[in-house]
């Protein structure tokens, strides 16, 4: 098998983010989302609704009940008795936003809570002569929140078009057709301005959701080698330690190091080096599970953790690493070359730790190293357990 140096991608296809947003100089059309990360988005959309809940229920609250004390002020005569419903529909309200106990979704709970509220700005606006109409500035309010809070153009639209339509419905009836008619037209454009702004909010959000996975994979991949990076390998490998010490399940741990690097940097140059770097870990991809994974530790060193692998499946896995990379011809510009590794293989014991896992590993792949290399050695401790 031979491979040849990819080429690094150019740069501008390095520097390229996601460029677009609705005051981008050169907008780009946004690359489609595939099913996962919309998933993801819309679940990052609802903990923002939830974080919002608790200043949005009160917020939408205080405004009902400021209009009822509005209408006591102005002396309208049956202001207490409104004043008094409001009161207990924004108490109803305020079980559904401090609620934790109701299986809804944040969203859900949300919209319970617009919906109540609404109710209680029509109720107590339809009973007086033209109320509707005065209630129409705190509807059009409303629906700009909504438009604000949720990214969901959609969404918002659902949310909003049943108290456009219960004022559609109450306002033929108890308001003057001209007067009707006005307030439709204004709960409308503050219903497409509220899907505006939804949609606004959701190209920015979707824009920094976006650069935020891209700084993570950034975090959590090597740029050279495309294998994790050091901690969150780290991350990994500890979860999935907790959970085969809990569950009393194997787990296995290859240390790998390619042999006489420096040599092959001194002779090929370091492009060439950095091109070894990348085979080795495709050929480890190549050869481990989808459960498994690698990560580079530092230089040319890099660790494949394999849950669920006793020590002598990790083995032969180990030794099918070194024997595909040892058969792998690649070519440099100095002419072809071989590389081999070295493999120090430990396995997880009743009282194993990450830290001991590592140098377990560390102690077998110095043996590797100091009895000839391009070998696999089990750990001391892995051994005893074999025989036992
Ligand atoms: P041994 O068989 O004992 O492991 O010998 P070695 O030469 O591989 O060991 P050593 O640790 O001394 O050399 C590691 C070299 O790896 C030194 C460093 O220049 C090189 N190196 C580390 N990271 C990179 C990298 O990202 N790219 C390239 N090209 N070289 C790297
Ligand atoms: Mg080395
Ligand atoms: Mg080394």
């Amino acid at each position: 098998m031979s491979v040849f140096f990819p080429h690094p991608p150019p740069r501008s296809e390095l520097r390229s983010g996601p460029r677009f947003g609705p005051f981008g100089r050169r907008r780009r059309r946004a690359p489609p989302l595939t099913p996962e990360q919309t998933r993801q988005l819309n679940l990052c959309a609802d903990q923002t609704v939830e974080r919002l809940l608790p200043a949005l229920g009160p917020a939408l609250g205080a405004c009902v009940l400021m209009l009822g004390v509005w209408d006591v002020l102005l002396g309208h005569p049956q202001g207490a008795q409104l004043l008094l419903l409001r009161l207990s529909l924004v108490a109803a309200g305020a079980l559904t936003w401090f609620s934790t106990r109701i299986p809804w979704s944040p969203t859900w709970r949300c919209v319970v809570l617009y919906a109540i509220h609404t109710a209680a700005l029509f109720l107590c606006a339809s009973t007086y002569e033209n109320g509707l109409m005065h209630g129409t500035p705190a509807l059009v309010a409303s629906m700009l929140s909504i438009g604000l809070v949720d990214p969901r153009p959609l969404r918002c639209l659902l949310v909003l078009a049943t108290p456009l339509l219960l004022y559609a419905v109450l306002g033929a009836v108890a308001l003057p057709a001209p007067m009707w008619l006005a307030g439709l037209a204004a709960c409308g454009a503050a219903l497409l301005l509220a899907m505006s702004l939804s949609r606004v909010n959701g190209c920015l959000r979707r824009d920094v959701w976006l650069r935020e996975q891209q700084l993570l994979d950034a975090c959590r991949h090597d740029s050279l080698s495309g294998a994790l990076s050091r901690a969150y390998v780290t991350e990994l490998a500890e979860r999935d330690l907790a959970l085969a010490l809990r569950h009393g399940r194997p787990l296995a741990v290859a240390m790998i190091d390619i042999d006489y690097f420096k040599g092959v940097n001194d002779r090929h140059g370091h492009a060439a080096g950095d091109a070894v770097i990348r085979a080795l870990v495709s050929t480890c991809l190549r050869s481990l599970r989808g459960s498994d994974y690698i990560g580079r530790l530092g230089g040319e060193e890099f660790v494949c953790v394999m849950p669920e692998t006793r020590a002598g499946e990790a083995l032969a896995c180990a030794e099918r690493i070194r024997t595909s990379f040892a058969a792998l011809r690649m070519n440099s510009t100095s002419g072809p070359m071989r590389c081999t590794i070295s493999i120090g293989v430990s396995v997880l014991d009743k009282h194993g730790a990450w830290g001991e896992l590592l140098r377990e590993a560390d102690v077998a792949l110095y043996r590797a190293k100091s009895s000839g290399r391009n070998r696999t050695l089990l750990a001391p401790s892995a051994l005893h357990g074999q025989r036992a």
